[in-house]
């Protein structure tokens, strides 16, 4: 089934899939209440169904005339609770006809047979009065028959699975995962299972890229590492530019040998922006190229590449800086943002969180920083700090650290105690 996605980039394909496979993809469909939530009044409390009018004056004695556990149903007329009486209930159970409260059986103690006509032959000593209401959840109180509890666009996280399956959803139609090219550029870059050059290093990017976009909720495409060298990087753009997003690192900063941009503009690319007032991650690229386009360029694509490059939208491409630490960060800024909107997700912003700094930071003004550190302790008493880090390249500063402190490009000292903003990894 296809259908178009009106106003996104999202190329709207639809697919049905088990609930289960369904976390972290996105609906597209709305998901409706099939009947009223609780669907009967529901104890909340393991205790007694009673009039609350029968303990304005407490202590009281009611007689139990019947019990009901979960999963019973009180016939009205069979099971009810008049004046002067009192059925047990569990958590969970229905509230049976004529009861308005439940009162927890903490405040009870059971008289047996002291009364000859109960039926059930038990009094209950009740020690505090209740409000109608309490204790019990109302029929339909939580959610009527119809209403939409989840939207098309929202991201299944387990709660969502939870709303899917207590309506009855075990099969969730869910919008395709978007295709996302990963390639990385460098001479010097070496795939992972090779003994690498003393010059050489091995493409962790491309691995890292690939565990992102996963988390983002799209399908990584990791393709071979593209040397500093045109046509090569130029047939391997093409390629990746036949998935839905194309995530290139290295390549794009100043350097003699940064070829990306080059060839991103021999592909008649249009630029969304060329750099960004951050650090790391300065040089950052967004644009996209026109598919149609793409496919008239004489290319040495695989034929496959070229028939999916001839669909008539634009393909998006992020080249992202080959630092590890600016590749990472730069994918959370922006790619993640873009896989989502391709997975037909409502777009949302950012999570950023505030904890308070432990030790004084001192850096330069210009650029927005978002810097490796700790984030310690819990509740109201987290605090945050630096990472011992040696630059953009460091990745084992990026084990050790779980957040960024992001600093605002006018300050040059924040003092410990401050508050300050943290993205998280
Ligand atoms: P570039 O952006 O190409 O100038 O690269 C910046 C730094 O990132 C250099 O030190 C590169 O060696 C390093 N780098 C580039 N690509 C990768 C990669 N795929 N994996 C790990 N490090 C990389
Ligand atoms: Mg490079």
């Amino acid at each position: 089934m296809v259908e178009q996605h009106a106003t996104s980039v999202c190329p709207g394909e639809v697919e049905t899939i088990d609930l289960l496979a369904g976390l972290g993809r996105v609906l597209a469909e709305g998901i409706l209440a099939d009947r009223d939530f609780p669907p009967f009044a529901r104890a909340t409390r393991d205790g007694y169904a009673v009039r609350a009018a029968d303990l304005a004056l407490v202590p009281a004695w009611l007689e139990v005339v019947d019990e009901v556990k979960a999963g019973d149903w009180p016939e009205p007329g069979v099971c009810s609770v008049g004046r002067g009486q009192a059925v047990g209930i569990m958590t969970g159970a229905p509230l049976p006809a004529g009861a308005d409260a439940v009162v927890m059986v903490e405040y009870t103690s059971l008289l047996a047979d002291q009364l000859a006509h109960s039926p059930a032959g038990k009094l209950a000593e009740v020690r505090r009065g209740v409000s109608v209401g309490e204790n019990f959840v109302p029929r339909g109180a939580e959610a009527r028959a119809g209403q939409l509890l989840l939207d098309r666009g929202r991201r299944l996280d387990h709660a969502g699975i939870a709303i899917a399956a207590s309506v009855g959803k075990s099969r969730v139609e869910v919008f395709r995962k978007a295709r996302v090219a990963v390639l990385s550029t460098g001479d010097e870059v070496v795939e992972i299972d090779a003994t690498p050059g003393p010059a050489q290093i091995r493409n962790s990017n491309s691995c890292s890229l690939a565990a992102q976009v996963q988390n983002a909720g799209g399908e990584a495409v990791r393709l071979a590492i593209a040397p500093d060298e045109r046509g090569r990087l130029r047939a391997l753009i093409e390629e990746g530019l036949g998935c839905d997003l194309l995530l290139l690192t290295g390549g794009v900063s100043m350097g003699k040998y940064d070829l990306v941009e080059q060839v991103l503009g021999e592909l008649k690319a249009e630029f969304y922006f060329t750099g960004a007032d951050i650090q790391p991650g300065r040089p950052v690229v967004f644009g996209s190229c026109d598919a149609g386009a793409l496919a008239r360029v004489d290319s040495g694509v695989a034929a496959g590449t070229r028939a999916r490059a001839l669909a008539p939208h634009k393909k998006y491409f992020f080249g992202l800086p080959g630092n590890p630490v600016s590749t990472m960060v730069t994918f959370e800024l922006f790619a993640r943002p873009m896989i989502e909107a391709l997975a037909g997700m409502t777009p949302q912003r950012l999570i950023f969180l505030r904890a308070r700094l432990k030790a004084e930071i001192r850096t330069k003004t210009g650029l927005k920083r978002f810097l490796p550190a700790v984030l310690s302790g819990e509740f109201e008493n987290a605090e945050v700090e630096l990472a011992r880090w040696q630059g953009s390249g460091d990745i084992a500063a990026l084990a050790r650290a779980n957040c960024y402190i992001v600093i605002p490009p006018d300050r040059e000292r924040i003092e410990a105690g401050e508050w300050v903003s943290l993205l998280m990894q």
